[in-house]
């Protein structure tokens, strides 16, 4: 089973954040690579592989904002989760450019995060291994098998989240789906975020899939309830 190790990689400059981090997740059965700059950050994520990427957003050099919008053009299938020290990041992470998959506000228990990056890579697991049958709707098609997605035979990049929620509203066309039971389907109802993490996600899908984000074809917002993907 060692060998099956999901592999972390650690990016910070702070080496006793970074350490601290790291031996919590080596704690708890990960293997874990580290580095204290964003260049480093971009060539290990080609070159090792991980599965997922503990990310600072204050770093000396390319910022962690800068990597990960690189990473999410490159290996769109790594999960990213930041770290930052300021409430006003919050937005340009969850924001449609940058496309983290998760986020952590310092200080943060390590309990927590470990907790998170386990939801996520459960979310990628479950996707992986649901079905092989493509969902398509109009001139959509989502490959579940190969998490790719594509709309008029073009391929969208979708993060893995942004697949999760698409997903939901394509199992469930026509069905008016709660916030909360989005939210809790796609984060799980032990996830410490709020709901607006949810909005932000459904705004970035919206710019990706819909021809005009600001009228939706496709995922229909259900004032005071949530939202419906269209069965007209
Ligand atoms: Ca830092």
């Amino acid at each position: 089973m060692s060998e099956d190790k999901v592999k972390i990689l650690v990016v910070e400059d702070e080496a006793s954040i970074r350490k601290f981090i790291a031996i919590n997740l080596e704690r708890s059965g990960f293997e874990v690579l580290e580095t204290d700059n964003g260049e480093a950050a971009l060539e290990m994520a080609s070159s090792c592989k991980p599965s997922v990427m503990v990310l600072d957003v204050m770093l000396p050099g390319i910022d962690g904002f800068e990597v990960c919008s690189k990473l999410r053009v490159t290996i769109p299938g790594l999960i990213i989760i930041m770290l930052t020290a300021r409430a006003q990041d919050i937005d340009k992470i969850t924001g449609l450019e940058l496309g983290a998959d998760d986020y952590m506000v310092k200080p943060f228990n390590p309990r927590e995060l470990i907790a998170r990056i386990h939801a996520n890579l459960r979310r990628a697991e479950a996707m992986k291994t649901s079905g092989n049958t493509p969902l398509s709707y109009k001139n959509l098609i989502m490959d579940i098998n190969s998490q790719k997605f594509f709309k008029d035979n073009l391929e969208i990049e979708l993060t893995p989240t942004e697949f999760s929620v698409l997903k939901l509203f394509m199992s469930n066309v026509g069905r008016a789906l709660s916030r909360n039971e989005l939210f809790n389907s796609v984060w799980g109802k032990n996830y410490f975020g709020d709901l607006k993490t949810l909005d932000v996600y459904i705004r970035r899908i919206r710019e990706k899939i819909e021809e005009n984000p600001s009228k939706p074809q496709y995922i229909e917002t259900v004032w005071g309830f949530g939202y419906r993907w269209c069965d007209k």
